[in-house]
């Protein structure tokens, strides 16, 4: 990556009042407590940080410009807090629409690592937005966090820009009867008393809102195990005990997507994955860092999900590995698991991903030209057009490069970028260096720019 195609990554247009581009995080230590009757959640979040103005002088490292930091902000729901500390020593703070706002005893200069302690408690609930509740959600037995974009703060202080990634040690203890997923390698589960304590790592870098915990009582199927020699990981579902018959069908080729979806995109990128049944129906499944999320509706004994089991997966690459910059950049990661979809759909004898191309663009003749693909804004960022308009671009990108072209672009865009951030205007330099008649400015012009749905290519 070149400096100048650093992507920016200032505070969101999006969503400004998320995140605080004067620092970093490297690092977040939770150990929390949570009682599912009374949804109660405690404990405390250690924070490893960075000094610095990361807009300004990300190509060199934090730190390479900037004043020293008199005061940061951490994003944080409505909680009761404790105390916090930095570098150890207890500091003011304020707690207002869900800014923690911090003053460090001293300025920290630019460059400086520092430790934050948060200790909180409260009754966690979903972050309120135009897509319902975000974020930390109260089951029928049980919990699940589904942050996509910005509910993060509804469990914990964090610094919730999709651009800071950051590796987590997760510790969370719950009653015995409860089987506890998160996202990452699990270090050791205890038990004492009537609680059982879960040590989840992390140690891949992670966008805030990709953090997920689920609990509730599931039994955990191992599909697929660890083999590193053949460098495969291992996948586990965790399901309700009663939905197994029709799990075990609807998921029986996910063990096949993987080398399938890592012959297309290169190796997996994370230490293993997870897939979890949650006892409750859900509007959408939910990718998570190394996770992903379904609903009882989900499961149905025929399939009839198996494009969602895919587009999932997909995301394991495109969103979570090679993650976005700010929430305009969305297409990237929508676009490329939406044509997974195809892909897959295709592999297994369904319908083409010409086919699928030309339904999407049937579906969006009929529908109003007013999505611009590579700059939705908030209010269409998750709408279904985005997503069809996203795959039919990479299958006119496809016809564009050609196949052989196409694909080995595809594979150097996640392997340049694997754990990294990106904007749509490095896939865009990067996609034209495949390109045979040179630019592709004008394709990208009329896909990612222009409202109106370009002819579809033949
Ligand atoms: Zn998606």
């Amino acid at each position: 990556m070149s400096p100048k195609q650093v992507p920016a990554v200032g505070v969101d247009p999006y969503f400004p009042t998320h995140g605080d581009a004067r620092y970093r995080v490297h690092r977040y230590e939770l150990v929390l407590d949570y009682r599912p009757g009374p949804n109660r959640l405690a404990g405390s979040a250690r924070i490893s940080a960075v000094a610095g103005t990361s807009g300004a002088g990300s190509a060199a490292g934090p730190g390479a410009a900037g004043e020293p930091l008199r005061e940061f902000a951490l994003d944080l729901a409505e909680f009761r807090v404790g105390r916090v500390l930095v570098d150890g020593k207890a500091v003011h703070y304020t707690h207002r629409a869900g800014k923690l706002r911090i003053r460090p005893a001293k300025p920290l200069p630019a460059g400086a690592a520092f430790t934050v302690e948060v200790h909180y408690s409260g009754n966690p609930r979903p972050v309120r937005s135009q897509w319902g509740g975000l974020g930390w959600e109260e089951l029928t037995d049980g919990a699940l966090v589904a942050s996509q974009p910005v509910g993060a703060p509804s469990w914990y202080p964090c610094n919730d820009r999709p651009a800071d990634k950051a590796t987590y040690l997760i510790s969370i203890t719950t009653p015995s009867p409860y089987t506890v997923v998160v996202g990452g390698r699990l270090l050791t589960r205890t038990t004492h008393a009537s609680s059982t304590t879960w040590v989840f790592e992390q140690a891949a870098p992670t966008s805030s809102y990709l953090v997920t915990v689920s609990i509730g009582h599931y039994q955990t199927v191992l599909l697929t195990e660890a083999d590193p020699a053949a460098g495969r990981v291992p996948q586990t579902a965790y399901l309700p005990a009663r939905l197994l018959p029709e799990f075990t069908y609807d998921f029986g080729r996910q063990t096949r997507m993987m080398p399938f979806f890592e012959s297309m995109f290169g190796r997996y990128p994370f230490g293993e994955y997870a897939v979890v049944v949650a006892d409750e129906e859900l509007d959408v499944p939910v990718e998570a860092q190394g996770v992903a999320t379904f609903g009882t509706n989900h499961v149905d004994g025929t399939r009839s999900s198996e494009r969602l089991v895919a587009h999932e997966l997909a995301h394991q690459w495109f969103g979570n590995s090679v993650s976005i910059a700010d929430w305009r950049h969305i297409w990237l990661n929508e676009g490329f698991a939406k044509y997974a979809e195809w892909l897959w759909s295709e592999h297994v004898g369904g319908r083409t991903a010409a086919g699928h191309a030309a339904v999407a663009h049937t579906l969006l003749s009929g529908l109003s030209q007013d999505l611009r693909l590579a700059d939705p804004g908030k209010k269409l960022m998750f709408d279904d057009r985005l997503y069809e308009r996203g795959g039919l671009t990479m299958h006119a990108l496809r016809r564009a490069l050609g196949d052989a072209a196409f694909f080995q672009m595809i594979k150097d865009w996640a392997a340049i970028h694997r754990h990294g951030v990106v904007s749509t205007a490095e896939f865009t330099a990067h996609a034209g260096q495949y390109a045979a008649g040179g630019s592709l400015d004008g394709f990208f012009d009329a896909w990612l720019w222009e409202p109106g749905l370009p002819a579809l290519p033949l």
